[in-house]
């Protein structure tokens, strides 16, 4: 079926939020899997996570020192010290069997539980420590120097001081960054409950293309979309899978189609869904599914389609999701960017897929001719005085991939504008790190 089309065979004109948020509507979180704790960065939790255990177990000390009774060192001074004697040592992972009696101190390394009697550490800097000289002998040092005064819990850290047992440590749907990673560690946890990472099949279809690494014929030119695509796809946190070639016969295109379903969450297709002759995307898609084409009010990119393909296996009938993005290279980076990264993230269980916007001052005219919203690839770069300067890559062809290469933005040029003036502001989306300020 085809859809999208008016009654006079117009494709609809629909906005950038009105194609993605009907893109969105039918996609959803995958289930929940476990992996090995460093695989789930990235990804969201499926579940909440409650320790089992205070984290600290024990309060310990947070300095190599002494562990005294506080009171033993009340006015102690450079000028009026106090000496205690040494009743015993622990290293981090020990435990010390007896008890700080009054008068007595146990040297203590960073780590290691607070002795029972002790209420504080002194640090070595505060005692006698360097002067007596390394190696420190246990049998050597009887007694220690201690010339400052020690408060109650000084240099101790408590137990429980960042983690209480039975606690919510973090909640479902909590992406898991590095520190995630080490928390999740310091609860004893080796595995996470996640959400599922998308499977992407990558179809680019045409006969002009070769594979990167096959020698080039006449009128050929090699296929950057799906290692372009394949490239977004992992850095959206999915697993992409690139199909071969798919010829521009609708037999190929059928089969390649088939292949690259089964097992997959998501199909990408490049090219085949602009108005050429030779495109036949079009008609496989209707065939064996549901699309819609919608000219998307933006620039590069305006032809997309969005529909669900039919797989049949064994147990019955399975729908998925197909996003077809304009053949151009940096048509189809730029809507897998605005649409298919925000259906990744979804699928991930994530909604933070918005891009960090800055204002800045756009240093060319952005120009807008037929009433689209124009993303020119920028430079972005701080100001030395204050704020943002936009400048454009270059030229702005939607088949020049390296100024997609060179741009850590995009800058905006509203549907509603004619143009962006030099010297006027304009919003940017960023994608990379902003360039060092100039001069
Ligand atoms: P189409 O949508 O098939 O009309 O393609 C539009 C333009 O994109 C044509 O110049 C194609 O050669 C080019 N193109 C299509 N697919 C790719 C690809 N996978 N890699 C690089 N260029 C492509
Ligand atoms: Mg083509």
């Amino acid at each position: 079926m085809l859809a999208g089309t008016g009654p006079a065979g117009q494709v609809a004109m629909i906005s950038v939020e009105e194609a993605r948020a009907r893109i969105l509507d039918g996609i959803g979180p995958l289930e929940a899997v476990e992996v090995p704790l460093l695989e789930a960065l990235g990804q969201t939790l499926a579940a909440e996570v409650r320790s089992s255990l205070d984290i600290p177990p024990l309060a310990n000390t947070g300095m190599d020192g002494y562990a005294v009774r506080a009171a033993d060192t009340a006015g102690a001074t450079p000028a009026t010290p106090r000496e205690l004697r040494i009743a015993g040592y622990l290293a981090a992972g020990g435990l010390y069997e007896g008890s700080v009696g009054p008068g007595e101190a146990v040297r203590i390394m960073t780590g290691a539980p607070i002795p029972a009697g002790a209420d504080a550490v002194v640090p070595f800097e505060e005692t006698d420590e360097q002067e007596q000289g390394a190696p420190w002998r246990e049998a050597a040092r009887p007694r220690v120097r201690v010339d400052v005064e020690a408060r109650p819990g000084a240099n101790i850290r408590p137990a429980a001081e960042d983690v209480r047992s039975g606690e919510v440590v973090m909640r479902a749907g909590t992406v898991v960054g590095e520190p995630q990673v080490g928390v999740l560690a310091s609860l004893g946890l080796a595995r996470a409950r996640v959400v599922r990472r998308p499977r992407v099949a990558i179809l680019s279809t045409g006969d002009e293309l070769v594979r990167p690494g096959e020698p080039l014929r006449p009128g050929a030119i090699y296929d950057a979309n799906a290692f372009s695509l394949a490239a977004q796809v992992l850095a959206s946190g999915g697993r992409p899978q690139i199909l071969e070639v798919a010829r521009d016969t609708e037999e190929a295109l059928t089969e390649r189609i088939h292949e690259g379903l089964a097992g997959a969450d998501l199909l990408v297709t490049s090219a085949g869904v602009s108005r050429g002759d030779f495109d036949v995307v079009k008609e496989v898609l209707a065939r064996e599914g549901e699309i819609g084409f919608w000219t998307v009010r933006m620039r590069p990119g305006k032809p997309l389609a969005f529909g669900s393909f039919r797989q049949r296996h064994a147990g019955g009938e399975r729908r998925v999701p197909h996003l077809g993005l304009p053949g151009n290279p940096v048509s189809a980076m730029m809507t897998f960017e605005l649409f298919g990264r925000a259906v990744l993230y979804t699928m991930l269980g994530r909604d933070d897929w918005e891009r960090p916007r800055v204002r800045a001052t756009a240093s060319e005219r952005i120009d807008n001719p037929d009433g689209r919203r124009v993303y020119a690839r920028a430079v972005v770069a701080r100001r030395a005085r204050g704020g943002y300067l936009a400048r454009l890559t270059g030229p702005q062809g939607s088949g020049l991939l390296t100024s997609m290469a060179r741009a850590n933005g995009y800058a905006i040029c509203p549907e509603d504008r004619a143009a962006v003036e030099p010297g006027e502001e304009c919003e940017v989306l960023l994608v990379g790190p902003l360039e060092e300020p100039e001069a």
